[in-house]
């Protein structure tokens, strides 16, 4: 589903991403993990387009990433990013936050994006929630929402850029819960985060990233019990 090759990035003189070369099957959940500042956004952020890479390639679902134009946009809709800050529009109220791309960008009629919606919301726990605004949400709620709106698009891949690195530790559950649903139902999923238990039940592989590379991969029960490298040991250490 998505094919990155020898992918390199700088910012100016910044080598950030280095020699990245990584497959994720259709199905597969990838939790990335590593240290502040080893490239796990940059990496995401690549993967949809919202970073140019300067080298390499990157096919998604077999089409490589086009630098503009509408077919930017159509792969943007076929990657689905959910961030740490929710990024909602404040003054929309969560039923159009869910219903705007799709009608924007998908052309799909108000009364299909609507009933998808509030289907989207009652699979994230929050049907009741769809007349409301954004700051009348808990941050665990918004998130969710983040997340149906993202799956309004219909992605083929989701990036989750730390979904729970802001929230309250009493929200994190519901949000990784509805994670750990997508992926059984068969979400090809890109996952950065530190929540470990997330990443032993629901997580296929984890990747290990330091200073730009990849150093390591292996299942999760692998990557945590019997980490390889030096670099990965010493990050496990301070987050375990
Ligand atoms: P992580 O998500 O693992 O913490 P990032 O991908 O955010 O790492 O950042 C990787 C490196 O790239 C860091 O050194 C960061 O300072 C740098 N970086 C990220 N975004 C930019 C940018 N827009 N301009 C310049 N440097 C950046
Ligand atoms: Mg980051």
């Amino acid at each position: 589903m998505v094919v990155m090759t020898d992918v390199q990035k700088h910012f100016g003189d910044h080598h950030v991403l280095k020699d990245i070369s990584l497959s994720i099957a259709a199905r597969e959940v990838v939790v990335v993990v590593g240290p502040s500042g080893s490239g796990k956004s940059t990496l995401c952020r690549c993967i949809n387009r919202l970073e140019t890479i300067t080298s390499g390639s990157i096919l998604v679902d077999g089409t490589a990433l086009p630098t503009e134009g509408k077919a930017l946009a159509t792969l943007r809709s076929e990657v689905g990013m959910v961030f740490q800050s929710f990024n909602l529009f404040a003054h929309r109220s969560i039923l159009d936050n869910v219903t705007l791309a799709p009608i924007q960008v998908r052309k799909e009629s108000k009364k299909v994006a609507e009933a998808h919606a509030l289907e989207l919301l009652d699979r994230v726990g929050i049907a009741d929630k769809a007349d409301s605004f954004p700051a009348q949400l808990s941050g665990g709620q918004q998130q969710r929402a983040a997340i149906a709106r993202a799956l309004a698009m219909r992605p083929k891949v989701m990036l989750f850029d730390e979904p729970t690195s802001a929230l309250d530790p009493e929200m994190v559950t519901e949000v990784l819960d509805v994670m750990i649903s997508l992926a059984a139902e068969g979400m090809t999923m890109v996952v950065v985060t530190h929540e470990m238990g997330f990443a032993r039940r629901a997580a296929d592989r984890v990747v290990f990233m330091d200073d730009g590379r990849i150093v390591e991969q292996n299942t999760p029960a692998e990557f945590f019990d019997h980490p390889e490298s030096e670099r990965a040991k010493a990050f496990l250490s301070k987050i375990l």
